[in-house]
């Protein structure tokens, strides 16, 4: 297809934890011949990341030069999204909202997807139903463009298979949330999601968006699994998720 490019709607900059400059993303992204988009954690939760509403405006300030989609990834479970203004908010090409921690009834601290344990003893199956709830609340809340890696669990549960983690209902109540919300779903090269769900969210109508959530040289850009795993579920070039198309929820 002439006149197409894919581009990588999730890459990260040592402006959080990546490992390149913004200059060096930008060549190393167009080097795949893929357009580059920056999407820095800006979350007080994030141990290297923008955590601070003077600090998202230096972060746009900073991208404002260059030619690249100006995204962010923002933590559901953090404050900072819900303190942006308007006008910081409106000089964003695209949003992305993460689940990296989700509430569990009965505790204190959200759940880290990176914590070695599951609370109160749940198994997956809990686990999963509370992790949907959290989902809805999510959609139904956060003005952000793009669900980032939806199959991103907890640690402990990640060694479950996809078929006994992803029943048919809960893939359903994810791809109607999303649909609902007309927030999009990450094809992530990082947490690669099955095919199943991403063929259900693509025939539901949800829009489908590539990203890499590369943090180095070798990852930024790199959209092959993504891109073809699009194409397989019978999504055009063209419906895929653009941050100068169709972002951002701001200008909504
Ligand atoms: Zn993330
Ligand atoms: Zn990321």
């Amino acid at each position: 297809m002439t006149g197409w490019t894919p581009i990588d709607c999730h890459a990260h900059t040592t402006m959080s934890d990546g490992a390149l400059s913004i200059e060096e993303l930008v060549e190393a992204v167009r080097a795949r011949g893929v357009r580059p988009g920056v999407a820095d954690h800006l979350s007080t939760d994030v141990s290297q990341a923008v955590k601070s509403i003077d600090g998202v405006g230096a972060y746009l300030d900073a991208l404002e030069p260059y030619d690249v989609a100006r995204g962010g990834e923002f933590c559901w479970h953090d404050s900072l999204w819900r303190e942006l203004p308007d006008d910081l908010s409106a000089r964003f090409t695209h949003k992305l909202g993460s689940l990296h921690a989700v509430h569990i009834p009965g505790t204190s601290q959200p759940l880290s997807m990176w914590h070695r344990e599951l609370p109160n003893e749940l198994t997956p199956a809990a686990y999963m139903a509370l992790h949907l709830d959290e989902l809805e609340r999510f959609a139904a809340e956060m003005p952000v463009d793009i669900l980032s890696h939806p199959t991103l669990l907890p640690l402990p549960i990640r060694v479950v298979s996809v078929d006994e983690l992803w029943t048919d209902a809960l893939e359903e109540r994810l791809v109607d949330a999303l649909f609902h919300a007309e927030i999009a779903f990450e094809i992530s090269n990082r947490y690669r999601p099955h095919e199943r769900l991403v063929k259900r969210a693509h025939d539901r109508g949800v829009r489908l968006s590539l990203g890499s959530d590369g943090h180095t040289r070798a990852q930024v850009g790199d959209l092959e699994f993504p891109l073809e795993m699009a194409m397989r579920v019978g999504a055009e070039p063209h419906s895929l998720f653009d941050p100068f198309v169709h972002g951002t929820r701001a200008a909504r």
